[in-house]
């Protein structure tokens, strides 16, 4: 175990200001708190806290993050309160030892294991300050190498699965990738121990009686590129058991087929020099088939700019290279930091430790968490947020979720049956955007059904194709439901009983595969009353049957609607008749065409059990039928008067009816043919300019 004065000198050796009372204040203070506890090891409690401040000397950090590491237990496993603590050391250390005993309650709640990955990214969204998860990924580091002091093989198992599942995933994303290898290769250990001493086995055979194979493959590599001009630097390494095995998995092959056991790395001088050096590779090596890769010409996601590619070495060896100019491996390796240090710090004198000391100041100094994480990789978490069932199970949602959408994250049940929802306990609309840590609880019933104004909030792709799914299929049942009813009404019609075979071979006649086709066609009008005459009994419809004047075309056909699924049936309500420029409401009853309504259409308000849909007329909407009480004064002429009105502006009277004789004026009830709306409105302003009109209203 360290001794306090060895964690003081390692502290000093590379921060010379470093407080160090503080840090002997936290020395003691543990020590007498965690009191006579003990490791599973059988050593004093005590040694985990202030090994795992050893280990965040490693990498250099402050004298805050050092205290906290040394403090991390305390308000967990002892009587220690956050006052204490603050009062004592500080708000900064207070601030960071709660972050810490928060991640740790966190990750106690969690056993289920499909919700790692969104674990990770949550753990990395409360870690608003870094060094609370370099202090959680140290204490976990700590813990996996004195992981086989712990007697219980189920709970070996359980902390090892969760380091390979959570935290060293997590350690590689801020890229602490000495962290990441040394958790997988102990985690590996722990749960597929004979493939790990397998593995071991073979590498070490591998090398024995061949000298450094490393080196020598390394240095023929450099010499092959400085020949050719180009001065690389050339590392090389053997690959972890940990990623061996997992290659071996992946692509099921042997150890002896495995060509990942060696890796090289040639970082060249510009982008240039990368294409001409895999040439001079792969002209003295051959390369092995399949294994080429270019991310140059096309990156990965997170930026990372490489070639890599495998080749025959002698000895039958099989070896992977990669090859990248000095600005590639510069991005690669700062992780967390690439974006900002990269720029700052071309030099980078001492090592990768020098961006997270960086990254501390800014965290310090930056106005806002946002600002800092802006420049960073964790902006990728910025546009997500989590949330909790009451249950604890945790869910990624994109930023403005709604309570549906997380209904349907959790199960497209839920989100069909949604009627409410409780954000921490209080009933909010389901349109409420969840905030970042919220526990949501949704509130279902049978009865409910999806809502197609859902889709005005929603933002998940899951809950827009559901709710669009549902209404799809709801508005072909009721297509079908309407073509049925006029199908009936045209049966009614012809003279004789038809029965099924009739109508199946008015299906046949008009091609048509199924009964409720047919009644789309029909609800449609693709399919009109005249050709399911003919069909159902030829000869039937005539040339001209009398009383029954031909369809005139649908206004459906002349008229479109935005907010309808095309081929919907719908009609415009006959109490408001809007016309194109209205603002409009569909209402949807079962059984029926979608009632078109202007938006403040007075019989709206018995509307409210139906469905509510959202239109707007359509680009090419050809005009609408409106509807206005015209008061002319009693004298001769007037009539004509307005009569030009409507024949100047090109508008076309369906209907022109006396309502009303009042002493010496005349209500006229007139049905008009109109553009639109602006149409309309100076037909009105026309008419009362005129002396002859009293008033002119819109019904
Ligand atoms: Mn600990």
């Amino acid at each position: 175990m360290l001794r306090q004065y060895e964690l003081v000198e390692r502290v000093k050796s590379y921060d010379p200001d470093a407080d160090e009372a503080l840090i002997n204040r936290a020395y003691v203070f543990s020590m007498q708190m965690h009191g006579s506890q003990k490791r599973a090891s059988g050593d004093p409690y005590f040694s985990h806290p202030i090994e795992v401040a050893g280990i965040l000397t490693d990498l250099r950090l402050d004298d805050e993050t050092i205290a906290t590491a040394i403090l991390h237990d305390t308000i967990e496993d002892t009587l220690t309160t956050h006052e204490e603590i603050e009062a004592k050391f500080g708000a900064n250390v207070a601030r960071l030892v709660d972050g810490v005993t928060k991640l740790s309650k966190i990750e106690a709640q969690t056993e289920n294991e499909r919700a790692a990955e969104n674990l990770r990214k949550f753990l990395l969204a409360m870690s608003d300050d870094i060094r609370v998860l370099l202090v959680k990924l140290a204490d976990r580091l700590h813990n996996m190498r004195t992981l086989h002091f712990i007697k219980s093989e189920e709970k070996r198992r359980r902390i090892a699965r969760e380091t390979m599942d959570i935290y060293a995933p997590l350690a590689e994303r801020i890229g602490m990738y000495e962290f990441m290898n040394e958790m997988q290769t102990l985690a590996f250990r722990e749960l597929e121990p004979d493939a790990y001493a397998s593995i071991t086995r073979r590498l070490e055979l591998l090398h024995a009686g061949g000298g450094d194979r490393i080196a020598r493959i390394g240095s023929g590599l450099k010499l092959l590129l400085s020949r050719a001009g180009i001065e690389a630097e050339v590392t090389g390494r053997q690959k972890h058991p940990y990623s061996i095995w997992r290659k071996m998995a992946e692509r099921h092959i042997s150890f002896e087929q495995l060509s990942d056991v060696m890796a090289f790395r040639a970082i060249v001088p510009e982008a240039d020099d990368c294409y001409r050096a895999l040439g001079l590779i792969h002209r003295r090596w051959p390369m092995v088939p399949g294994r080429f890769k270019d991310y140059i010409s096309t990156p990965k996601r997170n930026g990372y700019k490489s070639l890599h590619t495998s080749v025959i070495h002698a000895e039958n060896m099989r070896v992977e290279i990669q090859i990248r100019s000095q600005d590639m491996h510069a991005q690669a390796e700062y992780g967390l930091a690439s974006h900002w240090a990269y720029k700052q710090d071309h030099q980078r004198p001492d090592g990768q430790v020098r961006w997270i000391r960086d990254l501390i100041e800014i965290l310090e100094n930056a106005e806002s968490p946002e600002e800092l994480l802006e420049h960073t990789r964790m902006a990728m978490y910025q546009d997500r947020i989590f949330a909790f069932t009451p249950q604890g199970e945790l869910y990624q949602l994109p930023k403005g979720a709604t309570p549906v959408d997380f209904a349907y994250a959790v199960h497209t049940d839920l989100g069909d049956q949604a009627v409410g929802a409780k954000i921490n306990g209080r009933v909010v609309p389901l349109r409420t955007r969840i905030e970042n840590g919220d526990q949501v609880q949704i509130l279902k019933s049978k009865a409910q059904e999806p809502q197609p104004h859902w889709l005005n909030f929603v933002v998940t792709g899951k809950a827009r194709a559901a709710i669009r799914r549902f209404v799809r299929n709801k508005e072909r049942d009721e297509s079908v439901a309407l073509g049925r009813k006029l199908y009936d009404e045209v049966v009614a019609r012809l003279p004789a009983q038809l029965g099924a075979e009739a109508l199946a071979l008015a299906m046949k006649r008009l091609k048509v595969d199924s009964e409720p086709a047919l009644m789309s066609q029909i609800a449609r009008g693709t399919v009109n009353d005249r050709q399911l005459m003919e069909a159902l009994m030829p000869g039937s419809a005539g040339e001209d049957v009398p009383g029954e004047p031909r369809r005139a075309p649908s206004q459906r056909e002349a008229i479109s609607i935005k907010g309808l699924t095309p081929g919907v049936a719908f009609k415009l309500a006959p109490c408001c008749h809007p016309v194109p420029g209205d603002r409009i409401v569909g209402l949807r009853c079962f059984d029926e065409p979608i009632a078109v309504h202007a938006i403040d259409c007075p019989s709206l308000a018995d509307g409210i059990d139906a469905d509510w849909v959202d239109l707007a007329w359509g680009d090419r909407s050809d005009g609408g039928t409106a509807r206005l009480s015209v008061i002319l004064k009693n004298e001769p002429g007037a009539l004509a008067v307005a009569a030009g009105v409507f024949g100047a502006h090109k508008a076309n009277i369906l209907n022109l009816r006396l309502e009303n004789r009042d002493g010496g004026f005349h209500t006229f009830h007139v049905s008009l043919e109109v553009r639109d709306l602006q149409h309309l409105t100076r037909i009105i302003a026309a008419l009362r300019a005129t002396d002859m009109v009293s008033s002119a209203e819109r019904i």
